[in-house]
């Protein structure tokens, strides 16, 4: 169906150039529905609209779109706000924040939207429609059965007067709709290029207020967009169909429109949809599994694009403020956003990396992986003085993207004494021990050195002496090398860990 109705729109021409963005201080705004939390496409949506109002110093809003009640869930405007917070995003307006256009949660506008269905009722582009639920299915069930696209019949456009007082006197409850015409809408969309699309061809009149006094996604969309003065509408590429429909009702309110951008789909590397389990990825989860803001935001940039690439420049990590000055609304391309994960942990390898180069956010990361440290090892008994920590830190940006991976198994010898459990040859190690405690450099170069002379001096095979050495000083079959592990844990760390199997 929805490929029938996407053949209809005509794409009449290329993107224009940047030049026909409308130059006024922009006003945006991310209108979600509180019905649950804020994913990764989202999270697109906010940060694209974010990065182009900070880039031409305009404001950015945040609007609740709760008029569909039954499908409001608790929580989840704060838990929205957290994560656009958490992400870096800052809304000048909306509920809870200042603002003169309040208020930002749609169920709190009845009013306003009443108001405006008078102004539409009074001009005649909108009637009230006294159809009954049973009917609306039977025509939907007509037009599958005889293969149409199923649509409303505008029957209640043509009611008279006194057939609507009648129906009014009687109480039937009814709803707004909207008088579609058949005036095919041009828009020029920002990312995708000039569209045209008549709405009438596969849509009936669109109910702009339900009968419980709720008004409908398209209808509170406008009336709001329009008193919050947004002038660019940036949003998925799944409400590209409604624009024109839109469109006819500014129209009918004499309204100028502002501009509309709908970015492209976010789907696999493969080009394949997301998955539900990928798409369902809340923005929460990456926080909670290790994941930096600013990681996530240059993922999400790195796929959806708007900037200039420089070819073989790799991945960078880029702080808002830079996104936002190098942030090109036509660098957006029309063409569906691939997601690569490799480059999420990539993202957050480097952001580590950024981080341990500043000294008051290295700080925190010390202090953050300290409280993991304890927490997955409660009876830790190894140095954990921030020096060490830090160390180890430093050493670790290029093995792992999350700190969560130093605490995992592999790298649990870091933070406590390791079960040794390889056989283990007594009188070599401790010869062993005194030729390293001889030795004043204790770094992975002088130990490689020294290992493998020790080990021809004393006849036994290097791989063997390694293999013994890392089962002594990390209780493991594999991990990182065994000079490097004796440099990470220090001197007498190591030296107490070989002593400890000698005895
Ligand atoms: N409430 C709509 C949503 O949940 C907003 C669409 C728009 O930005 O116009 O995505």
């Amino acid at each position: 169906m929805r490929s029938l109705l996407m053949r209809q729109i005509l794409f009449c021409q290329k993107r224009s150039l940047c030049s026909s963005i409308n130059s006024e201080r922009p006003r945006v705004r991310f209108a979600p529905s509180p019905t649950g939390y804020l994913h990764l496409g989202g999270l697109r949506t906010a940060l694209y609209n974010y990065l182009f109002a900070k880039s031409r110093g305009g404001d950015f809003i945040l609007r609740i779109e709760d008029t569909d009640q039954t499908r409001k869930v608790e929580g989840a405007v704060e838990a929205l706000k957290t994560d656009l917070e958490w992400a870096g995003i800052e809304c000048a307006e909306g509920p809870g924040f200042n603002g003169q256009y309040g208020p930002y949660v749609q169920s709190e506008r009845l009013d306003f939207y009443q108001e405006h269905i008078s102004t539409l009722l009074e001009n005649g582009s909108a009637y009230k429609c006294f159809c009954t639920e049973r009917r609306l299915n039977i025509l939907r069930r007509d037009a599958v059965k005889s293969q149409r696209v199923p649509k409303y019949d505008n029957r209640c456009r043509n009611l008279t007067h006194e057939e609507i007082n009648e129906k009014m006197n009687a109480g039937i409850p009814h709803c707004i709709r909207f008088k579609l015409t058949s005036d095919c809408q041009y828009f020029d969309d920002l990312i995708f290029g000039g569209i045209a699309y008549d709405v009438s061809i596969n849509e009936g009149d669109p109910v702009l207020m339900k009968s419980d006094g709720f008004p409908t996604y398209h209808f509170a969309n406008v009336v709001d967009d329009h008193l919050m003065k947004i002038t660019h509408v940036l949003r998925g590429v799944e409400w590209q169909i409604s624009t024109t429909k839109h469109l006819l009702i500014y129209k009918a309110f004499g309204w100028q429109p502002p501009q509309f951008g709908h970015m492209p789909l976010i789907v696999n590397s493969d080009g394949t949809k997301l998955s539900k389990r990928q798409s369902d990825v809340k923005v929460e989860d990456y926080r909670n599994n290790g994941i930096y803001p600013l990681a996530l935001v240059n993922y999400i940039t790195l796929s959806g694009g708007g900037f200039d690439h420089v070819p073989g420049a790799g991945v960078r990590i880029k702080t808002i403020d830079d996104l936002a000055e190098e942030f090109q609304i036509d660098k957006i391309s029309s063409h569906p956003s691939r997601l690569n994960p490799d480059l999420l942990e990539e993202c957050n390898r480097l952001e580590i990396k950024r981080q341990l180069q500043d000294n008051d956010l290295s700080k925190t990361l010390v202090t953050n992986l300290k409280n993991l440290i304890t927490k997955t090892y409660p009876k830790h008994n190894l140095n954990l003085s921030e020096d060490h920590v830090k160390t180890v830190l430093d050493w670790s940006v290029s093995r792992i993207s999350r700190i969560e991976e130093l605490v995992s198994k592999k790298f649990g010898f870091l933070w406590i004494l390791p079960k040794a459990k390889t056989e283990v040859d007594q009188v070599l190690l401790a010869k062993l021990v005194t030729n390293l405690e001889n030795l004043e450099k204790f770094d992975q170069n002088t130990l490689k050195d020294n290992l493998r002379s020790f080990s021809s001096n004393n006849g036994v095979k290097f791989p063997a002496l390694m293999k013994m050495l890392r089962g002594v000083l990390s209780g493991l079959d594999e991990g990182p090398g065994v000079a490097e592990m004796m440099d990470l844990l220090g001197k007498s760390q190591s030296l107490e860990r070989i002593k400890a199997v000698v005895r």
